[in-house]
């Protein structure tokens, strides 16, 4: 039977009602005890490092969970994150950037009901997330949510009261779940097959980061809006994610503006600065170099581009990246990496 190590950090599956509303209050092992169908798959050990509401779940928080992962690493088959729903998109994003190429599956999961609502979804997605875990075909980041497994840089957080709470952006779903099977996307040879087929490989061990720069901030672009933000940004943060339009289009207001976007944007990043173009259009992404209001940027070194990716992953693979280096090539470099099915290769 396989080890997993669930991991409760809080979230509405583990809140109750009071006179304030929901809050975490259920430990681990209660939100365990509560689904018995679980006994029969799997060893389970558990471990609480927090429980919090996921609005509070901020990067250093991130980095607890990776920790917590990698010391066990060697002891599970496999890992369940219990966490709210709000901001998981961003920890599996900051997750899949901090342990990449992981053969062992670390799973997030959480609910729209608490546990101890009669109407729950949570039962099931706990007792799908660990289906999941234990499969010898799942690997690497993913949520399990609403019978979908999808991949950690992929989420997003789409409705606030289903039960099919998120969806896969620009990419497939890695499975659909159905009570207790697992169809998945693609079938890739587990683990074990390698090894058979190529006996000489020894196992890869995941590639682990333990440092982020979280000076990173979103801002979307809104019609009339002007660009003196960047300077009001500047003594705060290393990198702006902005949100243009459509493709990426970006304002020029014409003469009476004081200071122009492209200005702006240039004294950014010629000031060692990150700036990220990505689109506030939900799907398909950003081509700078389609429109005249956007191909002033599409060449220029300093300014990376979000292609098809999430704003999520952007903002975890911005702070990823600048953990690992001011170098701004180098930065260049790990941002284009693909990881996790986070970005089309050749996009
Ligand atoms: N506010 C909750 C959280 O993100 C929502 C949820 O878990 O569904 O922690």
């Amino acid at each position: 039977m396989k080890n997993i190590l669930l991991i409760a950090t809080g979230g509405t599956i583990a809140s109750a009602e009071d006179d304030n509303g929901l809050s975490p209050a259920l430990t681990g092992e209660e939100l365990a005890q509560s689904v018995p169908q679980i006994a029969g798959l799997c060893e389970l050990d558990i471990v609480q490092p927090m429980n919090i509401d996921s609005t509070n779940m901020r990067p250093c928080d991130w980095l607890t969970i990776r920790n917590v992962i990698m010391d066990a690493y060697d002891d599970h088959d496999g890992f369940v994150i219990l966490h709210g729903t709000d901001t998981m998109s961003y920890t599996a994003a900051a997750l899949s950037y901090l342990i990449q190429n992981s053969r062992k599956p670390i799973v997030l999961t959480g609910s729209q009901q608490p546990m101890g609502n009669p109407f729950t979804d949570a039962k099931l997605n706990l007792y799908q997330s660990l289906l999941y875990a234990i499969g010898d075909r799942s690997h690497d980041v993913s949520i399990v949510f609403g019978g979908k497994a999808i991949a950690g840089t992929r989420a997003r957080k789409q409705r606030t009261m289903s039960f099919n709470a998120f969806i896969s952006v620009n990419y497939p779903s890695l499975a659909y779940i159905r009570n207790d099977r697992i169809i998945r996307s693609a079938i890739l040879p587990t683990p074990a097959e390698i090894a058979a087929a190529r006996p000489a490989i020894p196992p890869i061990a995941p590639t682990t980061y333990e440092r982020i720069d979280d000076r990173v901030c979103v801002l979307k672009l809104t019609p009339g809006l002007t660009p003196a933000f960047f300077e009001l940004l500047a003594p705060s943060y290393d990198a702006v994610i902005l949100e243009t339009f459509g493709m990426g289009g970006i304002p020029e207001y014409g003469a009476d503006a004081t200071r122009t976007y492209q200005r702006a944007i240039f004294d950014w990043v010629d000031s060692g600065r990150t700036i990220v173009m990505t689109t506030q259009v939900p799907e398909e992404g950003l081509d700078l170099g389609v429109y005249e209001v956007g191909r002033a940027y599409a060449e220029h070194p300093g300014i990376l581009k979000g292609d098809d990716m999430t704003t999520e992953a952007l903002v975890a693979k911005t702070m990823w990246a600048l953990g690992q280096s001011r170098d701004a090539q180098t930065v260049r470099e790990l941002f284009y990496r693909p990881v996790n099915h986070d970005r089309i290769a050749n996009a």
